[in-house]
């Protein structure tokens, strides 16, 4: 019989695009005590919803993506990557739907959680001690290195400028289409800077078309990193450290600039926290630490604008990434951090 007389309907299983076509069409959650609060709305797009858990799962799809079509990635190749683990997991993902492997190097300070993930994923990974950037043991410079000496093609998720443009293509245009233009400001966290950058550029392009102003841009920045003090008065020197995992950053990426960033908070850990406590118990949102960085600038911003705005953030990755830490009181109080009721 002919089969292609009677094709199968649209989205059966017959051309499946595989795992990848999971990444991102995330729903836009909105927040309700925060809205409440501040008579705005503030709405999270639920990056822990991705098959990896986190929003680098679009990143990882786009450096992936990039390589292929440069003809840099074949199969059986590997890809090596530094990261703080969520890019590695999502490679490491990506890497399995498509017949790579996966090297991660990652600082040994990262959660359990995240270790643990990765391993069981099947990564090849090389925890390494954490030092800074200027260091020529940092991560990042041990997997550029590695990819060097064996012929791997090398990541360089700070760099490469397909980061971004995964989240202009993707994460921004979603959340112009979910909010149907109405967003008056997006507050996000920087590591490599691909999300807030990405989105923005996204978000200017959907403003552009319709020839609308587009949102304001505001960094949430935790303690311990340099780019509050660079988007603020350019000054990059660092103060203060945070139990925040994959954001904060001491240099002006590649992935960063160029970028109009219109404004920066900088949140202390313990008014993240809060807020990830408080939506937990309240509102059923398990998130991590760099969404309660995102979330505490949205109201910040909407305090600032007044109400009846719209701002959104980004919940980038889910709480039970950090159970060992965010939500373990021995952690909690070794670093001088209260603990909430209910864990005590
Ligand atoms: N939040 C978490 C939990 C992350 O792992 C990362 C990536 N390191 C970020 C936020 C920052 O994302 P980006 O690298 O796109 O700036």
């Amino acid at each position: 019989m002919d089969q292609s007389a009677n094709p199968a309907p649209i989205g059966w299983a017959t051309s499946s695009p595989g795992m990848t076509a999971a990444i991102g069409h995330t729903p836009l959650i909105r927040l309700r005590r925060a809205s409440d609060l501040t008579g705005c709305e503030i709405l999270g797009k639920a990056e822990f919803m991705n098959p990896g858990g986190s929003v680098k799962d679009r990143a990882a799809l786009a450096i992936i993506d990039d390589a292929e079509r440069r003809g840099l990635l074949k199969p059986g190749g590997t890809v090596v990557e530094g990261t703080a683990g969520n890019t590695g997991i999502g490679l490491t993902l990506v890497a399995n739907a498509r017949g790579y492997r996966s090297v991660i190097v990652m600082p040994e300070t990262q959660s359990q959680e995240k270790i643990d993930f990765l391993r069981m994923i099947g990564a090849d990974l090389r925890l390494v001690p954490a030092k800074p950037f200027r260091d020529p043991g940092n991560y990042v410079h041990v997997s550029r290195r590695l990819a060097e000496e064996t012929g791997a093609v090398w990541a360089n998720q700070f760099d490469n400028l397909a980061n971004r443009e995964g989240h202009r293509a993707t994460t921004g245009p979603e959340i112009w289409a979910q909010t149907a233009g109405r967003i008056d400001a997006f507050t996000c966290s920087c590591g490599t800077g691909g999300t807030l950058a990405g989105t923005a550029l996204g978000l200017e392009d959907a403003a552009r078309a319709e020839g609308r102003a587009r949102p304001r841009i505001v960094l949430a920045d935790p303690e311990g990193s340099a780019l509050y003090g660079w988007v603020k008065s350019g000054d990059m020197s660092i103060s203060g450290s945070s139990i925040t995992e994959g954001i904060g950053q001491s240099r002006v990426t590649g992935n960063l600039e160029g970028i109009a960033i219109d404004d920066a908070e900088r949140i202390p850990d313990p008014e993240a926290l809060d807020l990830i406590y408080d939506l937990l118990l309240h509102e059923g949102l398990s998130i991590g630490g760099s969404s309660g960085i995102n979330v505490a600038a949205a109201i910040r911003v909407a305090r600032q604008m007044g109400p009846g705005h719209t701002i959104v953030t980004i919940l980038s990755d889910g709480g039970s990434r950090y159970q060992s830490k965010l939500f373990n009181p021995s952690f909690l109080r070794e670093k001088n951090l209260p603990v909430p009721a209910w864990l005590a």
